[in-house]
């Protein structure tokens, strides 16, 4: 699943993550996540369809 910083175009792409921050299901992503580009949290993100890496 991936996503993307709506503020500043920043792909998270969870693949990428998963053994480093060992976020669990159902949680796509950290509730205090921060963009570590433009310091804007997890609800600028928005999830790419149809994209994986
Ligand atoms: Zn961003």
């Amino acid at each position: 699943m991936v996503w993307e910083c709506q503020a500043c175009g920043y792909i998270y792409d969870r693949k990428n993550v998963d053994k480093a921050s060992e976020v669990s299901p159902p949680t796509d992503f950290p509730a205090d996540w921060v963009c570590p580009i433009c310091s804007v949290g997890p609800e600028f993100l928005e999830e790419v369809s149809g994209r994986s890496s």
